[in-house]
């Protein structure tokens, strides 16, 4: 067995199709080669992912989070959740500190 070169169905990039990726696939038994590069398969697996809408309780600005709001608690931004994130950690200034 040897290294093969595909052609992405998405982006028209050749790409690698390497011995070990090919045995895993024999070992799961898929019959099909990979038809996207590693680029393309990880923005389709991102992208296929949910997104629903939500209102942040703190700002008020609405937004998008990758799970089914419950209605169980506040729903935060993604600026708002990092910063009551920090909070919980004993304040947003340790952090800032530590990044500075
Ligand atoms: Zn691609
Ligand atoms: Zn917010």
């Amino acid at each position: 067995m040897q290294d093969k070169t595909l052609v992405c169905s998405d982006c028209g990039q050749e790409f690698a199709f390497t011995v070990r990726e090919q045995e895993f696939y024999q070992e799961k038994g898929f019959e099909n080669e990979p038809k996207r590069c590693p680029d393309c398969r990880r923005a389709k697996k991102q992208a296929g992912r949910q997104q629903f809408e939500i209102t942040c309780a703190d700002c008020g600005e609405k937004a998008t989070v990758p799970f089914e709001p419950k209605g169980d608690g506040p729903l935060y931004c993604r600026e708002c959740f990092s910063k009551h994130r920090d909070d919980e950690k004993g304040g947003s200034e340790v952090a800032e500190k530590e990044a500075a």
